[in-house]
C-alpha cells in the first residue's frame, strides 16, 4: 500500500493511504533514505510504501520504502552531535506572513527567509497581514514591498485575517496543495488558519496539548486535510526554517534577480561585492536591483556580525 505520513511520534507513523484510510505504521530494523543523515528516518509529508500485518484485532503497517522527497525542511539539534531532524517534506508552498507594525517585519528577515526557502526549493507566497489596521502611509509601504517582491517573481497578497479580506484568494492559492504558514510570532498565523478553517483550531490545540504531556519541548509537525481540497502542515513552535549551511558563492543564486544577472558578471564566481564588471552592482546603480535586497544579501554574506573582507580581492 502507498500513502502519505500525516503524523509521527517517533516510533509510530500515521499514514493515510491514497484510498483515504489511516493506518498506524512502524519501521523494522535500520531504515534510512540514502544521502541524508537525520535523527528521524521518516517525516511528515513523506510518501511511503507499507505492508499490513495483523496484530491481535488491529491492522498495523510496516513501512518498507520511502519515495524520494521533492523537498524537506530541517531543524538542527542544538546539542553537540549537530544531528539534523527532518521536520516535514514534500511541501508545495509556504505562506510567509508579514506585518509592517505590530510586530514589525524587516526586509532583512523576509530576505533571509526567502533565501532559505529557495535553498530548500520551497515556493513562498508573501501575505501582508493586518491591512485593516494600517494608515495611508503604511499601506503605501505594503504597496511598495508587494511591487518589489512581485517584480522578483514572488506572489504577494494583502490580507486581513481579522476581517476576512482576501482570505478567499489565499484559499484559492491553497487548492490541491500542501501549505505551511510562517512568520514572526504575533503576525496572525493562528488567526489566519482559523479564518481559513474555523474548526481546525480546536483540533490543533487538542493535539498539541497531548504532545505537551511528557514530551517536553519536542515539536511535532502534523498534516491536516481541510474541508476544501487543501492540506496544511502545522509545525507548532517553528517560526521559520532551520538555517542552511551555504557557501558564500551560493547565496547569490538564491536571490532570483541576482541569479538572472550572474551570467553577465565578468567572473563566473562573482560575489557581487568588489569584483569589477559586476552585472548585479551595475543593476543596483541603475535602480534595477533594490538596495534593500542588496543590503540583505551583504548581511547574509557577512554572517551579520562579522564584516565580510574583500580587501584582498586584487591580489
Ligand atoms: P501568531 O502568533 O502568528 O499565531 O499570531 P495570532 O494569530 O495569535 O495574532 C496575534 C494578534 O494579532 C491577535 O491579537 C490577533 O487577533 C491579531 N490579528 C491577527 N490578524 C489580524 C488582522 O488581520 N487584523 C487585526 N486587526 N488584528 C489581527
Ligand atoms: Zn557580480
Amino acid at each position: 500500500m502507498t500513502g502519505t505520513v500525516y503524523k509521527s511520534t517517533g516510533s509510530w507513523y500515521t499514514v493515510k493511504t491514497d484510498g483515504g484510510r489511516f493506518y498506524e505504521c512502524r519501521i523494522k530494523g535500520k531504515f534510512r533514505l540514502e544521502g541524508i543523515k537525520s535523527t528521524n528516518p521518516i517525516a511528515v509529508g513523506d510518501r511511503v510504501h507499507f505492508k499490513l500485518e495483523a496484530k491481535n484485532d488491529t491492522e498495523t503497517g510496516v513501512i518498507n520504502r520511502i519515495e524520494a522527497r521533492e523537498n524537506y525542511i530541517v531543524r538542527k539539534s542544538v546539542n553537540l552531535s549537530k544531528q539534523t531532524h527532518i521536520i516535514a517534506s514534500n511541501i508545495d508552498q509556504v505562506f510567509l506572513l508579514i506585518t509592517i507594525d505590530n510586530p514589525p517585519t524587516f526586509t532583512s528577515f523576509i530576505d533571509r527567509f526567502l533565501v532559505t526557502a529557495e535553498a530548500y526549493s520551497i515556493k513562498t507566497v508573501l501575505l501582508f497581514n493586518k491591512i485593516d489596521t494600517y494608515d495611508e502611509e503604511t499601506l503605501l509601504e505594503v504597496k511598495y514591498l508587494a511591487a518589489l517582491y512581485r517584480s522578483i517573481g514572488y506572489e504577494c497578497v494583502g490580507i486581513s485575517a481579522e476581517t476576512g479580506k482576501n482570505i478567499d484568494k489565499v484559499k484559492d492559492l491553497m487548492l490541491g496543495k500542501v501549505s505551511m504558514f510562517a512568520g514572526h510570532s504575533g503576525v496572525g498565523k493562528s488567526t489566519l488558519v482559523n479564518a481559513i478553517e474555523p474548526n481546525l483550531d480546536l483540533k490543533t490545540k487538542a493535539i498539541s496539548e497531548q504532545h505537551m504531556q511528557g514530551q517536553h519541548t519536542t515539536t511535532f509537525a502534523e498534516m491536516f486535510d481541510l474541508s476544501f481540497d487543501a492540506k496544511i502542515i502545522d509545525t507548532p513552535g517553528i517560526k521559520g526554517f532551520g538555517i542552511v549551511d551555504m557557501d558564500k558563492e551560493e547565496v547569490g543564486d538564491y536571490f532570483p534577480e541576482f541569479f538572472a544577472l550572474k551570467q553577465d558578471c565578468k567572473f563566473n564566481n562573482c560575489l557581487h561585492v568588489k569584483e569589477p564588471k559586476c552585472a548585479v552592482k551595475a543593476a543596483l546603480e541603475n535602480d534595477e536591483v533594490s538596495y534593500s535586497r542588496y543590503r540583505s544579501y551583504l548581511q547574509i554574506l557577512d554572517g551579520e556580525d562579522e564584516h565580510y573582507r574583500t580587501d584582498n580581492w586584487d591580489e
